[in-house]
């Protein structure tokens, strides 16, 4: 992503993955057929491969660094977590990226995760002698309550279907018991910048990060969204949605908030540049990268 400023608020990111993944067709169960595939032309071309008929998915970190403070947003899959492929991505693109950022370990002071997923939290922790410990030593943890208290009680039940209790197990737990978490409601805010609005649907205590600062504005909204499809069509929820029709009502309230004004949306799965506003048209709503 390209930098952004937001005020006195600066954001960058790092990848860990990029280019071409997922059929559309295979991702909302709830698209018609076709629908999908006819729409793709119009997206912007780099959201979609023709060739393959691939749609093109990131995952990446944001690096939100306010006048106080240097917060992390969602960390990706991590390192050494022994996932099967395609999810055991090779750990240097992202600490490369860390680096790139001028960033030790040490420097960060938040750590905030829109939401517990295998592809959002990855990083809160690493394998040291033979323990998960958090990554981020200085650091403080934000979790929404209600989304952390969902994994906790899943991982309690084992495996179930696709769910794997081993992600809450790995990337949580062991930062609350290192006394790192911090467990905050709808009404947090980390400082005078960043507070959180709840947008559940993709899971159940799914929020997005509000970033304000001297009249500019930015939401970093994780997995509302995975592909600009939706934003065209905001009722297709994708298959990793716990609940498909609060997650589309999370959508229509964020776009409906930002739509023809300068305010800017980052998906975290959107590729470069990742950020875009919204414009409401008769059609419906429509994207716009800010390159
Ligand atoms: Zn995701």
């Amino acid at each position: 992503m390209n930098r952004l400023q937001i005020g006195d608020v600066r954001i960058t990111s790092i990848i860990e993955r990029d280019g071409p993944w997922r059929v559309a067709e295979t991702m909302f169960p709830g698209a018609p057929p076709g629908a999908a595939h006819a729409l793709l032309p119009a997206m912007d071309p780099r959201t979609y491969e023709a060739g393959t008929n691939k749609m093109v998915i990131t995952y990446q970190s944001f690096v939100v660094r306010t006048p106080h403070h240097v917060i992390l947003v969602d960390t990706c899959t991590g390192e050494d977590k022994g996932y099967p492929a395609p999810m055991d991505y090779p750990k240097q693109p992202w600490l490369d990226g860390l680096a790139a950022e001028g960033l030790t370990v040490e420097d960060v002071d938040y750590v905030f995760c829109t939401h517990l997923h295998i592809d959002h939290c990855g990083w809160n922790t690493v394998l040291r002698d033979g323990r998960w410990v958090p990554t981020f030593p200085n650091a403080k943890y934000i979790f929404h309550k209600r989304e952390y208290a969902y994994w906790e009680a899943q991982a309690k039940l084992g495996p179930i279907g696709n769910h794997k209790p081993e992600v809450f197990l790995m990337n949580c737990a062991p930062v609350m018991e290192a006394g790192q978490a911090v467990l905050v409601d709808d009404d947090f805010s980390l400082d005078d910048c960043i507070t959180i609005i709840p947008t559940p649907g993709h899971s159940p205590g799914h929020c997005c990060v509000n970033i304000a600062s001297r009249g500019a504005l930015a939401i970093i909204t994780g997995d509302l969204m995975h592909h600009q499809l939706q934003v065209n069509e905001p009722g297709w929820s994708t298959i990793f949605c716990a609940d498909p029709e609060a997650a589309t009502a999370s959508r229509l309230k964020i776009f409906g908030s930002v739509a023809d004004t300068a305010d800017m949306l980052l998906p975290v799965h959107f590729p470069n540049p990742t950020a875009g506003r919204l414009r409401h048209t008769a059609q419906g709503f429509r994207w716009l990268f800010v390159d």
